[in-house]
């Protein structure tokens, strides 16, 4: 048995809420779900962070991301959802094996956006947003 829990899951060693696979790519319920009908879209294969994914298998991760969002929603009668990815331990990655959460959104749930991820926030201007730019563009 391996030590990552969903690579255990891919394998069938460990018991999920399966609503999705094909060859590359399968989908369970959030055992711990923020929401009902949180599910966690992952590829079969092992890779740790987004950076790692093989150009092919992020296509087809984000696929099947675009379809079950549809689908999730419809399932649960949610008229919105938050897709997130926790890439990395310091952004807070428990399970070190890539998976995207599909967050079903409610009228009142105390949810917040995205942008409430971070209090302070950094003060940037237009030459270090050219820079950054530049940075990204070139790296
Ligand atoms: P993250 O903090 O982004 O790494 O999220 C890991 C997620 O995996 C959490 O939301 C957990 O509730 C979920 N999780 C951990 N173990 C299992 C499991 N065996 N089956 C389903 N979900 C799990
Ligand atoms: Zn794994």
């Amino acid at each position: 048995m391996t030590d990552c829990i969903f690579c255990s899951i891919v394998d069938g060693e460990i018991p999920n809420h399966s609503v999705y696979e094909d060859e590359t790519v399968m989908a369970f319920l959030d055992a711990n779900p923020l929401a009902r009908g949180h599910t966690l879209v992952i590829p079969k294969s092992h890779h740790e962070r987004i950076n790692d994914l093989p150009a092919d298998l992020a296509t087809d991760l984000f696929a099947a991301v675009r379809d079950l969002t549809e689908r999730v929603e419809s399932a649960v009668d949610a008229s919105a959802t938050t897709v997130a990815v926790n890439n990395g331990e310091l952004a807070g990655q428990e399970v070190p094996h890539v998976h995207v959460h599909i967050v079903p959104r409610f009228e009142g749930d105390g949810g917040r956006p995205i942008h409430a991820l971070i209090d302070e926030r950094p003060d940037v201007d237009d030459d270090e947003l050219d820079a950054l730019a530049a940075a990204i563009a070139s790296s």
